[in-house]
């Protein structure tokens, strides 16, 4: 899939994050970001770092691509990990104490690779350092808004109900009783089963 159709309806972009497998605990999970170079696209796409800041990423994890591929396991278990507290969250448990240190640790390493820049007139401005050819400015940028996401006392993190699919978001609604992650996909499946549930009982 195009990385710009893959829908971003999470309310978060760390929780987009999350969502962006499909079907994770089944057989055959799908991952739309498989490699660093859709795994920083992505990360343009959902406004977490600039287009052209991506695009030379792109091409410097092409001239560089063991350090690229150790970024994008960290991605993957910074993931994974978000994964798994979000859906504590969501449910009112514990997060499991691996989940929590392995966001920790990515949280740690952005804060230990940032730094107040005054190379202008004006405020200063939060940069970068630049280890591993800033490659994993992506990884921290998104290490922070997932801390920002879970230690936050924002909206209510939900599951969506249509099984199979197990997108997470924040429920904004007015009434906190969103279920569905994508009306037209899940929303209408479970209309669709429903209805059919409905016609076998007759
Ligand atoms: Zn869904």
């Amino acid at each position: 899939m195009d990385i710009d159709q893959i829908e971003l309806i999470a309310g978060h972009p760390a929780l987009d994050f999350v969502n962006t497998v499909e079907n994770r605990e089944s057989a055959e999970p799908v991952s739309y970001v498989p490699d660093y170079g859709r795994f920083v696209l992505w990360c343009a796409h959902a406004g977490l770092v600039l287009d052209s800041d991506a695009r030379e990423l792109a091409e410097v994890a092409a001239r560089h691509p063991i350090v690229a591929s150790r970024v994008w396991d960290r991605a993957m278990a910074l993931r994974e990990a978000l994964n798994g507290v979000a859906r504590s969250l969501a449910d009112g448990d514990a997060p499991a104490a691996h989940d929590v240190a392995v966001m920790s640790d990515a949280v740690a390493a952005a804060h230990a690779n940032r730094f107040l820049a005054a190379d202008q007139p004006g405020p200063l401005r939060w940069a970068w350092r630049d280890g591993e050819h800033g490659l994993a400015v992506p990884l921290w940028t998104l290490a922070l808004a997932a801390s920002d996401l879970v230690a936050g006392d924002g909206p209510p993190i939900k599951v969506c109900a249509n099984g199979p699919c197990d997108w997470v978001f924040l429920d904004t609604s007015r009434n906190g009783r969103r279920r569905w992650c994508r009306m037209h996909v899940c929303g209408n499946a479970a209309k669709v089963r429903r209805f059919r549930e409905r016609r076998q009982t007759r």
